[in-house]
């Protein structure tokens, strides 16, 4: 990259090249970039040290000749460069491609070790390299700003259990969790705790669990308490012990990017993808309100969650006469909305290359939508949802739905102004209360609790634009183009 005068002077518009209005465009704009010029100067002070995000994924190189092959990548995004730039595939760096068939698991720091070597080497020496654009050579550094994958590789990378009771990584022990008895799932409710002190929603019981909410969030844990945690539990790789340590920990063992100096000292070193959580999302919601046979979070076991919680007894059971009778939710659409909603859908007509072609994805007969994919669902929340229930359902769960979809178009944009970060986090919490006094408890799946914490990842690091998965999902498409022969 340095050979050439153009690539090279692109790795310093973060200093040249930039407007500095205070709006958020780029990592430069962010609290972690300016902690680590501030805590390493020597570091900080040369424009041209990179600063790389990382991302791993999984991938199947066969298509659909084996279905269970999965081989993962490690790509590296340089952050130096322009917000247009970062993005291109001709800037991605491909270091580790490891081969399947199965995947790596909580064994990828064992691949994962070379590179982290030579991070180190990279951030403690650094190397010589000529610059083409200046016809000097100087001494390169490097470092990791962030590492971004989808949920399950998050935990993966960061050892952190992503199942279970404790599942959220950033609420850690105090994650809030409900085990219902039918169903055998696991719940992430009470998000009144994330609301401003003193808010009405605070004080309504009836709506909710019944209780008041008095206590507040917890603070995310830092790098050096995280590092506390982890120090000291033994590492075991490989499949076969796995279940012999199988123990309540929900750290299971510490993370190999530890071994970087500066990790510890990061403000977010694992990012949540934003992709994942809104595909999640717009999954559940359009399941639940098409009411889609093995997609939908209603249903008998619902009710008698309701039952055992004790809580909305005008949707508990109710018997008439020999059979049992499902009383319908605020949410529930009658077959005349499900037909307005599918008819909308199967003839809105976007710009050609805008999305996918929706009206395939819509069975008017069944009443609805079938193989929806990360980007279809982008669309509809970012677009469509909101005009979709215009007019069908009672008016504050439109509005909580609608509300839901501005909020993940505010995130995504690739401006933000800092001023409105507050508010967009506050209307987070405000729209999972809402959701809550209005969806079923079976509704709220890790994914949608995440929500509440997407803005503070925002603030404190990156944009969502830049550290989504749709840069690695399209890099993916183009290494499985290379597969030519498939024997
Ligand atoms: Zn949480």
């Amino acid at each position: 990259m340095f050979a050439t005068a153009h690539n090279a002077s692109n790795l310093k518009w973060h200093v040249v090249g930039r407007i500095n209005d205070g709006l958020l465009r780029h990592p430069v704009d962010s609290p972690q970039w300016k902690t680590i010029d501030h805590l390493y100067p020597e570091f900080g002070v040369e424009p041209r040290n990179l600063r790389l995000g990382l991302a791993s994924n999984g991938m199947n190189p066969f298509g659909s000749l084996s279905t269970s092959y999965s081989s993962w990548h490690v790509l590296l995004m340089i952050y130096n460069l322009p917000p247009w730039l970062c993005v291109k595939h001709k800037y991605m760096m491909l270091c580790i491609m490891i081969t399947g068939p199965r995947q790596p698991g909580n064994d990828i720091d064992v691949y994962l070790t070379p590179l982290i070597e030579d991070l180190r080497n990279l951030w403690e020496e650094g190397v010589d390299v000529y610059d083409e654009n200046v016809g000097q050579t100087f001494r390169l550094r490097a470092m990791i700003f962030c590492t971004v994958n989808d949920f399950p590789a998050y935990g993966n990378l960061r050892r952190h259990s992503v199942k279970g009771h404790h599942a959220c990584p950033i609420c850690e022990k105090n994650t809030s969790f409900i085990q219902l008895k039918h169903g055998k799932k696991t719940v992430y409710t009470r998000h009144r705790r994330f609301l401003k002190h003193y808010h009405l929603y605070q004080r309504l019981k009836k709506a909710f669990n019944g209780t008041h909410e008095s206590e507040g969030a917890s603070e995310p844990l830092a790098g050096h308490e995280v590092y506390d945690r982890v120090k000291d539990i033994v590492t075991v790789f490989g499949k076969t012990h796995r279940k012999d340590h199988a123990d309540k920990n929900i750290w299971k063992k510490r993370s190999v990017f530890f071994d970087l100096p500066y990790w510890a000292n990061l403000h977010v070193r694992h990012c949540l993808d934003v992709m994942h959580v809104e595909k999640s999302v717009c999954d559940s919601l359009i399941g639940i309100l098409l009411n889609i046979k093995d997609k939908t979070k209603d249903g008998l076991k619902c009710h008698q969650n309701l039952v055992e919680l004790g809580i909305r007894y005008q949707l508990h059971l109710q018997a008439q006469g020999r059979r049992m009778y499902l009383p319908p939710a605020c949410y529930t659409m009658s077959t005349k909305e499900k037909k307005h909603f599918c008819h909308y859908l199967k003839n809105v007509k976007l710009p050609q290359g805008y999305s996918s072609n929706i009206k395939s994805l819509v069975s008017v007969n069944d009443l609805k939508l079938v193989g929806l994919k990360s980007h279809d669902c982008h669309v509809l929340m970012q677009l469509l949802l909101p005009v979709a229930v215009r007019g069908i359902l009672p008016e504050k769960v439109r509005v909580a739905i609608t509300c839901l979809c501005f909020f993940f178009n505010a995130i995504c944009s690739k401006v933000i102004d800092l001023k409105q970060l507050d508010d967009l986090e506050n209307q987070a919490a405000i729209i999972l209360c809402e959701l809550e006094m209005y969806f079923p408890p079976l509704f709220f799946d890790i994914m949608i609790h995440l929500i509440v914490h997407l803005v503070c990842e925002i603030r404190l690091c990156v944009s969502m634009f830049l550290c989504w998965m749709y840069l690695v999902e399209c890099y993916m498409k183009v290494l499985k183009a290379y597969t030519k022969n498939q024997y």
